[in-house]
């Protein structure tokens, strides 16, 4: 502060010559001289002040608000440090608004035929058909999934589509993706069946591969849903199934026939436990298949 005095009467002092002139000439001598020199001492008061310091990047009340952003070859490390970057998971959401009862074959060298898409279930007390509720969940699982890193494909995004189980198999043939999860409902005459059960081929190429992907998934969706478990399935009775050319399951979720899970199945909450079960046991999978972590 001192020396500020002593600076504002030095300048004060040169200025005063030209005072007697000022009258006439109106030249603002003071002001140009500060404005145009940013002397020393602008400095010194700003620091005393607790001003920030001019053309520092720091402000000391805020350190966080300039910190220099995150280059970009860490955050390129970050991504690749996720659990599934650079694995490929294709979801198909089962079913679709309009079942299509046009005939295909059951298997590659099959005569036997199925419907191309069956209607699917509805809940017994929601009323809400299966194609919603497995869109729902499956889109929950398509985030949480990315999330962790991978590239996922979706069969469907939309209800209103009509591609049969073979078409869709051969989608994700196309695409090479390292796993296809297709996401059912379940339903039974007996109301008081609940849990989830995954199903895969028995004696086509991929058979063992998509057994080794059960092996890791039920157990995890089960644990994060508290739902029970009812096993895996092998069989060559799914079209879906038996015409994909990479590792494939069907998960039937739950049970649309049992009131309480038919009215969980169709709860936020419930689906994202689901997501992330199912997530967690493709996490492990991966892991199992290429000895990465698996972050536990
Ligand atoms: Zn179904």
């Amino acid at each position: 502060m001192k020396k500020f005095i002593v600076l504002l009467l030095t300048l004060l002092l040169s200025a005063l010559p030209a005072l007697g002139e000022a009258e006439q000439t109106q030249v603002p001598v003071a002001s140009g001289a500060v404005a145009g020199e940013a002397p020393a001492w602008d400095d010194t008061i700003q620091q005393a002040a607790g001003d920030p310091i001019p053309g520092g990047e720091q402000d000391p009340d805020d350190p966080d608000a300039t910190l220099p952003p995150v280059p970009s070859v860490v955050m390129e490390l970050v991504e690749s440090q996720k659990p599934l970057t650079g694995v490929k998971i294709g979801i198909d959401p089962g079913h679709q608004a309009k079942g299509n009862n046009q005939k295909e074959t059951v298997a590659p060298n099959s005569k036997k035929t199925k419907p191309k898409v069956s209607s699917g279930t509805a809940g017994v007390k929601t009323r809400i058909p299966e194609y919603k509720t497995t869109l729902e969940i499956s889109l929950k699982l398509r985030d949480a999934l990315v999330e962790r890193g991978a590239e996922v494909y979706m069969t469907r995004e939309t209800h209103d589509v009509n591609i049969s189980n073979q078409e869709r198999a051969k989608m994700m043939n196309a695409l090479g993706v390292d796993l296809v999860l297709r996401i059912h409902c379940d339903g039974a005459d007996n109301r008081s069946k609940h849990g989830i059960a995954v199903y895969c081929s028995k004696s086509n190429a991929i058979a063992a591969e998509s057994y080794r992907a059960c092996e890791a998934i039920l157990p995890a969706v089960c644990e994060a849903t508290g739902a029970k478990n009812n096993g895996i399935v092998s069989n060559d009775n799914y079209t879906g199934q038996n015409w994909s050319t990479v590792p494939c399951l069907m998960v039937e979720c739950g049970f649309a026939s049992n009131p309480e899970e038919d009215v969980l199945l169709n709860t936020e909450d419930y689906q994202w436990k689901l997501a992330e079960g199912l997530t967690q046991g493709i996490v492990d999978y991966i892991a199992a298949r290429d000895g990465r972590s698996n972050g536990e």
